[in-house]
């Protein structure tokens, strides 16, 4: 539809996220650092609240200034104050110019240093992604960009977009400051092809990972951002303590949005080593709270703490006072 139409839709979550559920999370992904998140191309929903009443949060044009911002209510709601049948969104205008590169790094400290650099030098990126050296290998491994092999380094992988004379520019300023951090050369991607396949490996990561798991084996994903100021602390020192746990484990995220993930493998038969797992996981999220970052957690890690650390009571009451008016029973919708 782009190729065709100069237009694309520039959300770009999980690769199984229906459109429903990424209003319902405000989802961000791999474009995030350019584009915003889903509340930045919503230009209204239709909504239907628990008594039946149908409404549409706003019109066509783009101010907003007169009335309660409705989308803004209702994206991120996860689907709390109502079910969600219509959606109108934005779609932005295919760049001129596109260029995929990565660069490597001695260690993760110095990958996200650059990176943090990067953004608070205020360089437009289209989508700034970190791999550690395990995930790197990881993707050697799966064969998915074959027949080339990436260097098996904390990796830096980076999206250029905009007019030609903005990319040559762009690339210019990410190679001076990837430099000042000890980075290599800058790997380019040859054509659209590769960059494709560059980009789908960095997609499928989490797929390639568990495709590498030895029977019996889990996955604990986590998931935490920080302020780009308490990146390269937090990330050096999570990564020391995830290695120590002599599992098959690796780094990667959207460092442009100040975020990683760790995905560790365990085998819950093994005695001693889920709660290994647990606690590693449990230091990294409290780490980035006291740092005043944020986090989710996509397995089975108690919700009680992650309410009662990552939002104060008082976020949590003023969220179940918000949903009074459209639910007095407040029953979320199930997931699809
Ligand atoms: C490998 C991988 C990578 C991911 N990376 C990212 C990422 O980078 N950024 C990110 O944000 N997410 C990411 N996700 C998570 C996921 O893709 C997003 O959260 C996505 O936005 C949710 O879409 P879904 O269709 O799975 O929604 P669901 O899980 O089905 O629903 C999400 C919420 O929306 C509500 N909902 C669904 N439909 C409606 C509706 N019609 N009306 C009202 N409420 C509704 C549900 O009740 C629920 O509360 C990733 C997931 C995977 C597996």
């Amino acid at each position: 539809m782009a190729e065709k139409s100069g237009l694309f839709f520039p959300v770009d979550p999980g690769p199984s996220a229906k459109i429903g559920g990424m209003v319902g999370t405000n989802c961000s992904g791999t474009n995030a650092v350019r584009y915003g998140t889903m509340k930045d191309w919503v230009i209204n929903l239709t909504v239907v609240l628990a008594d039946g009443t149908i409404i549409k949060t706003k019109r066509r044009p783009r101010k907003t200034s007169a009335g309660y911002n409705l989308n803004s209510l209702f994206v991120g709601s996860e689907g709390t104050l109502g079910l969600v049948t219509e959606i109108t969104l934005k779609l932005a205008v295919v760049p001129q110019e596109q260029s995929v590169a990565v660069v490597t790094f001695p260690s993760i400290r110095d990958a996200a240093s650059a990176a943090a650099g990067v953004m608070r030098a205020g360089v437009q990126v289209a989508a700034m992604e970190i791999m550690d050296e395990v995930q790197m290998k990881v993707v050697n491994l799966s064969g998915s960009t074959a027949p080339r092999k990436w260097k098996e380094l904390p990796t830096l992988f980076f999206k250029f977009s905009g007019t030609k004379a903005s990319v040559k520019d762009n690339i210019q300023m990410v190679g001076a400051i990837a430099k000042k951090h000890k980075g290599g050369d800058f790997e380019f991607a040859k054509d659209a092809q590769e960059q494709k396949m560059l980009w789908s490996a960095r997609k499928e990561s989490l797929w390639s990972m568990l495709s590498m798991r030895k029977e019996g084996n889990e996955v604990w994903s986590t998931d935490v951002a920080v302020p780009f100021s308490r990146l390269a602390d937090i990330i050096e020192i999570s990564k020391k303590e995830m290695d120590d746990l002599g599992l098959f484990a690796s780094i990667l995220g959207h460092i442009g949005d100040g975020n990683f993930h760790e995905s560790i493998l365990y085998d819950s038969r093994v005695k001693g080593e889920k709660e290994k797992v647990e606690r590693c996981v449990k230091n990294m999220v409290n780490r980035a709270l006291e740092m005043e970052g944020t986090c989710t957690v996509r397995t089975s890690f108690s919700l009680i703490l992650l309410l009662s650390t990552n939002t104060s009571r008082a976020n949590m009451e003023l969220e179940s006072a918000k949903r009074k008016p459209f639910s007095k029973k407040s029953v979320p919708i199930p997931s699809a």
